[in-house]
């Protein structure tokens, strides 16, 4: 008996399963809302252990000959203090979402996947449907309206691979990115109703005048085509054990984007869905006990992981705790590797 498994949704964690299960020989459905190749509101950082599960899936090599390139070094700013380039304690992997999804997507079909797009799944999460639909939507949390931008750009001298720019209302990180371009993303939060940001985009993504971010986009050629936005974005870390689904990815739970860590714990995640959904597909184990299991092993790989990452994402976002951050993690070796290691 071979049962078949349902993907709700064809990003990073839906496709990378999607990848393993069909691997496996599991015959395998994606509905994916959107269509490829699409640009994604993402820093393009790949940082952390979701390196590993990519190699483990026979998909890091592929993802290096797309073009991926390696980030080494990181320097961060606020308008009053700076830490100049330091070396990331382990590289990280930059390649844009339009060709990493769409590249995803082309393998699980060539690996007989069956992808359904431009159809949004409007079922019930019953036995064999796996929830990979992205971050769950909260308009406020705490009175702030939270919102992530994103545009490709040309002309951007940098000091460092990636250099994140902190401000009053959020933080910029400018990452390198194969042939050329420059990620420019930023999450931003509001007090107020959000603004229409297809029209004010570069007033958030372009720091204020005087600001070192500024300077970096002063001669910036923007490629408006790349540009996206999206709001409603919760970090609230989310416990697996409790969910009424099988759940992988940001539906699982979304790690605050300063860590760069989001992508890896999709590969991550969908790496650790293969042994129960495979068990489950060959008729060795219900869709309870399947569930229970993985839910079990993601709590394990991501509890401490998402609270440090929320520690880190409020520390930042308190002007005087991250005056101290900065100020420290320009000096200490031992805190700088502590908080990476914490969150990756
Ligand atoms: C501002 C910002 C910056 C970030 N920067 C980084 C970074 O530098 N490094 C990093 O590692 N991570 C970063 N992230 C996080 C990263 O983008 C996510 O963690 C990652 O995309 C999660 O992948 P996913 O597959 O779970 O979700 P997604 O990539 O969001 O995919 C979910 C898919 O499901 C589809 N879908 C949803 N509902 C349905 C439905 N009902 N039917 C069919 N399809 C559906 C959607 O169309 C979408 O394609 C950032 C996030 C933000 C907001």
């Amino acid at each position: 008996m071979v049962r078949p498994i349902t993907i709700v949704g064809g990003g990073l964690a839906g496709l990378t399963l999607g990848i393993g299960l069909r691997q496996r020989g599991v015959p395998v459905t994606v509905w994916e809302a959107g269509q490829y190749p699409r640009h994604r509101v993402c820093g393009e950082f790949i940082s952390g252990r979701g390196q590993g599960s990519l190699h483990r899936l026979g998909l890091l090599d592929g993802l290096k000959t797309l073009g991926a390139c390696a980030a080494t070094s990181a320097a961060f700013f606020t308008p009053t203090a700076t830490v100049a380039a330091r070396p990331l304690p382990e590289a990280a992997l930059c390649v844009s979402r339009f060709t990493l999804d769409h590249w995803l997507a082309q393998e699980f079909q060539r690996l007989g996947g069956d992808l359904q797009t431009g159809e949004r799944w409007a079922g019930e999460y019953g036995e064999g449907i796996v929830r990979a639909s992205g971050r769950r939507v909260e308009p406020a949390a705490g009175g702030w309206r939270l919102f992530g931008l994103k545009v490709h750009a040309r002309d951007i001298r940098l000091t460092a691979d990636l250099e994140m720019h902190f401000g009053p209302a959020g933080y910029v990180g400018l990452c390198r990115l194969p042939s050329g371009e420059t990620n420019v993303c930023g999450l931003f939060r509001s007090a107020v109703a959000i603004p229409d940001l297809a029209l004010r985009w570069r007033e958030w993504l372009g720091g204020s005048a005087g600001s070192v971010l500024h300077t970096r986009l002063a001669h910036a050629r923007f490629e408006e085509a790349s540009f996206c936005s999206i709001a409603g974005i919760s970090l609230r870390a989310r416990q697996a054990l409790g969910q009424p689904e099988v759940c992988v990815g940001d539906s699982l739970s979304m790690i605050p984007p300063v860590t760069g860590n989001g992508m890896s714990m999709a590969f991550e995640s969908a790496e650790l869905a293969i042994p129960p959904l495979l068990r489950f597909s060959r008729g060795e184990l219900d869709w309870l006990p399947a569930r229970q299991q993985l839910a079990q092993t993601c709590d394990a790989a991501f509890t401490s992981r998402l609270r440090w990452a929320a520690w880190l994402q409020r520390a930042l976002f308190h002007p005087p705790t991250r005056a101290v951050l900065m100020f420290l993690g320009a000096r200490s070796d031992m805190l700088w590797r502590g908080l990476f290691e914490h969150t990756r």
